[in-house]
């Protein structure tokens, strides 16, 4: 067998192609799971003003006496605009502004309150229960990097630093193709040869979750003329996505059928099972991706390059499918020439992630793989990898 292109190779000319799309302005309300395409940096100081990180009384440390007069309050939102002395304090919550001759805050639960004294312990540090100005960030600063994606954090993040809106990469469009004559809609009913289409449901819903605007098209018979048609108007996207034909039948057709329609084709089969037939190209911009049709094959190309792609195109710093590492449960022979994808349920044990291989592991059985939480790498190579070694794997179902 010719030596095919490895999967860093592939994944390489991926990324190569995927550049992030022109930004927009999206309010921050809208930007959950977008990512950030220039560094945000802070409006205000935050906190904007020294503040109180206690219920309690603002004194000033030096010198504090025991018995100080309460010369007023400083509510969060109302500051008290008075003057203090050595021998006065000032009732404060949390998150109130600390005046001015304040630095220090004596929580509320060491204090004995009378009328309008309060008994005050003898050792107050200068600073004490004090969050100073500027002590999470300064104005000016980066509050989130170009290349981060918006998490809840990150919003409340830009939120409280006074950003109210974050230049973002537009989503991208991918549009979704299941080709083959055998594909019916699941609800109807299935004539001789015929089964149900499941890719278009599994690729609309992994890439949407990905960030993706997906709009799903009706799927096409493997016919010349209808392919011709359905992909040139599929091809209106910034991604196409294709499941099944590109393999080497006599009714594979749709490289053939894109190659007429001008798509140039970068590559064709990875060393990788499932998925070996998977094929990328581009036209004036669009990606084009022809997943495998067996519905276990297009999950792991969904995986290992059309997510990567959307990931690029939103400028995320960090494109590639994000490993991480666990212990083998089962012993998995190695594939000589291609890295395996094993679908495997991944298990907490004593703080240990265990992976399990999922019986049936057949590139058609999706409903087996549907119990996989994980796609568990099994590098090319001789031998097994024994129960207990450390493997990297990827966590299905999850977003950008
Ligand atoms: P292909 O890649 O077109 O040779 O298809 C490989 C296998 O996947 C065949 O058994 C197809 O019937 C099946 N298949 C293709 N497309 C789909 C689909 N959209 N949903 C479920 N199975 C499919
Ligand atoms: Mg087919």
């Amino acid at each position: 067998m010719a030596s095919l292109l490895t999967l860093e190779e592939a994944q390489e000319r991926v990324l190569a192609r995927a550049q992030p799309l022109p930004a927009e302005l999206v309010p921050i309300a809208q930007a959950n799971g977008r990512v950030a395409a220039e560094d945000a940096r802070a409006v205000v100081d935050l906190p904007p003003f020294a503040s109180s990180a206690m219920d309690g009384f603002a004194v000033r440390a030096a010198g504090v006496s025991a018995a100080l007069r309460i010369a007023g309050e400083s509510a969060a939102g109302r500051p008290f605009e008075g003057r203090l002395d050595a021998g006065s304090c000032v009732a404060i919550s949390t998150g109130a502004v600390v005046p001015e001759d304040a630095d220090a805050v004596v929580p509320v639960e060491d204090v004995v309150v009378h009328d309008n004294t309060v008994e005050i312990p003898a050792d107050v540090r200068s600073g004490s229960n004090v969050r100073p100005r500027g002590g999470d960030v300064a104005a000016g600063e980066v509050v989130v990097p170009a290349g981060a994606s918006l998490n809840p954090a990150r919003l409340a993040a830009a939120a409280a630093a006074g950003i109210g809106a974050l230049r973002c990469a537009r989503r991208p469009m991918v549009t979704v193709l299941a080709t083959g004559s055998e594909l019916v809609l699941p609800g109807e009913s299935l004539r001789p040869g015929e089964i149900y289409e499941a890719n278009g449901f599994m690729l609309a819903a992994a890439l949407t979750t990905a960030g993706a605007d997906v709009r799903v098209e009706p799927s096409v018979a493997d016919d010349e003329g209808a392919l011709r048609e359905s992909l040139e108007r599929a091809l209106a996207t910034d991604v196409l996505v294709t499941s099944g034909g590109v393999s080497v039948g006599e009714h594979d057709l749709v490289r053939a059928v894109e190659r007429e329609l001008g798509v140039e084709e970068v590559f064709w089969r990875v060393a990788i099972k499932p998925g070996k037939p998977v094929s990328f190209g581009a036209r004036e911009g669009v990606l084009v991706f022809g997943l495998p049709g067996n519905p276990v094959s297009a999950l792991v190309g969904c995986e290992l390059f059309v997510k990567p792609a959307l990931r690029a195109l939103q400028g995320l710093a960090d494109a590639l499918p994000r490993f991480e590492r666990g212990e083998l449960m089962t012993p998995l022979r190695r594939n000589g020439d291609r890295d395996e994808f094993v679908r495997a349920r991944a298990h907490l044990a004593d703080d240990a992630l265990m992976l399990e291989p999922v019986i049936g592991q057949e590139s058609h059985m999706i409903v087996r793989s549907s119990a996989a939480d994980a796609l568990v790498h099994v590098p090319r190579g001789n031998g097994e990898l024994h129960a207990g070694s450390s493997v990297r794997w990827l966590r299905l179902g999850v977003g950008c």
